[in-house]
């Protein structure tokens, strides 16, 4: 082996931190398509955004050309308390798993708020005080982003509000309280603070909620209060930009080493950390400088990209949100209940969508009793426990280490490891108990959900 003694973990000294986030837009020949107005059925402009979204971060979403955008001072001082994340090479896997790949992973997990999430909350939260704002709304599901955005206003001294699925908020008493620690308010939804709250709960009384329903209150809230905006904290392409970080970490760590991954691999819910990984790799590809393969993991219980369609559809089951072109699975699609891996969303981000679409990324999906299958084997060697998300990249990993040992070719991988899943052994224990399976949805009920797409011409 001519290859230098690479050790567990690649560290950068803070001189070699990313000073810049990179727009994989610029570099895109076919660029993702705009956001739709649904009410005028015209690209969203700027002005009918800033109304919602906060201006600096209206400017990033809109801006398909500008290659990279310096990362603000006050948010690579926070980015120092948790970054450089590690990348660490997986001796202990490869092992067990007699593999002759060589394989690495990027542990997004190691802040407090446990995933990927604080990277973009703290950059959203940074340009919302700058603007003067008093403070910030948003909805939170399982409560990752809620987590991660309490983290990052309890910092800066803005106000957090944010809506927690109902039956989450019951449920995961954890991080609702995690959050109250980092002085956000955290509110149940639907409630009776707002007009669509109000109206869902005289409609439905008892319901549970949903995240399309948190959406709706959120937005409401930031729209009706001055000093307020709100933030979202995947799908965008502003969130894709600041995520971009885990990749050009990656990239510049395994660049220390000479390393030149074959393939790289990450979890897709929204797209976030997948197109924040794959940033640098895929710039490459798109330039022809590099090759790579590149693949999304998806749960068959929400399979947007292998069974979705691309077309223009609501982010939001609420459908208060602006229309992306992106692989969907229709705005009223719900997982089966007894999915708990996460990765729920019905779309996908309009520029992973669009790469996937030009053949640029492949995709897969996985179900859920291997992922947590994996989990655990990946935890016991590893020592990390993961997230049920970020178990769908190791599943991958593991499953495309497998097929170097049957040809003993020594690939290269890499893959984002996004969260710990500390907060997720109620999912775990479902798992240990059998209560879980793999519930995949039919043709017919994917068919009927996209049967309602919006009509856009
Ligand atoms: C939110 C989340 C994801 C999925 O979101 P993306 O936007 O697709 O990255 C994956 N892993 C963890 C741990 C998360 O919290």
């Amino acid at each position: 082996m001519s290859e230098k003694k690479i050790p567990y973990k690649i560290y950068l000294s803070e001189d070699e931190m990313p000073r810049a986030w990179y727009n994989l837009r610029a570099d895109m020949k076919v660029k993702p398509a705009p956001l739709i107005n649904p009410g005028t059925g015209a690209p969203m402009t700027a002005q009918e955004l800033e109304n919602v979204f906060c201006t600096e971060l209206v400017a990033q979403e809109l801006d398909d050309d500008t290659a990279f955008f310096p990362i603000p001072q006050e948010i690579r001082d926070f980015y120092k308390m948790y970054r450089p994340s590690p990348l660490v090479r997986a001796y202990c896997l490869e092992e067990q798993l007699q593999t002759p790949a060589k394989i690495y992973y990027k542990f997004e997990g190691n802040n407090t708020s446990g995933s990927h999430k604080l990277n973009s909350a703290i950059a959203q939260a940074y340009y919302a005080k700058k603007q003067g704002l008093k403070g910030v709304t948003t909805e939170t599901g399982a409560g990752q982003w809620g987590t991660a955005l309490a983290m990052a206003c309890g910092y800066l001294g803005l106000d957090c509000q944010v809506y927690m699925v109902k039956c989450s908020y019951d449920q995961k008493p954890f991080r609702r309280e995690v959050m109250k620690v980092y002085g956000a308010s955290v509110t149940p939804s639907p409630s009776d603070t707002t007009n669509v709250g109000r109206k869902i709960l005289a409609e439905f009384p008892g319901t549970t909620g949903s995240l399309g329903c948190a959406i709706s209150e959120a937005v409401e809230v930031a729209g009706s209060n001055p000093g307020y905006r709100y933030v979202l904290g995947s799908v965008l392409n502003q969130v894709l930009l600041h995520q971009s970080i885990i990749g050009l970490e990656s990239k510049i760590a395994l660049d220390k080493y000479g390393v030149k991954p074959d393939i790289v691999i990450g979890c897709a819910g929204g797209g976030s950390n997948l197109g924040g990984l794959i940033a640098p790799f895929m710039g490459e590809k798109l330039r022809g400088e590099a090759d790579y393969r590149i693949i999304a993991v998806e749960p068959a219980s929400c399979p947007s990209f292998t069974r979705g369609k691309f077309a223009y559809d609501f982010c939001d089951t609420g459908k208060v949100c602006p229309l992306s072109k992106m692989y969907t699975l229709g705005s009223s699609f719900i997982p089966s209940a007894d999915h708990a891996g996460g990765l729920r969303f019905h779309g996908m981000s309009s520029i992973l969508s669009q790469l996937y679409h030009d053949g640029y990324m492949e995709a897969v999906s996985v179900n859920q009793t291997d992922i947590f299958r994996a989990a655990e084997q990946f935890a016991r060697v590893e020592g990390i426990l993961p997230a049920p998300e970020s178990s769908h990249a190791i599943l991958a990993a593991i499953n495309e280490a497998n097929k170097c040992k049957e040809t003993g070719e020594e690939k290269t991988i890499l893959f984002g490891l996004t969260g710990t899943g500390y907060f997720d052994m109620v999912a775990y224990e479902r798992f240990h108990k059998g209560e879980l399976s793999s519930a995949v949805p039919t043709d017919e009920d994917i068919a009927k959900s996209l049967a309602r797409l919006p009509r856009v011409d």
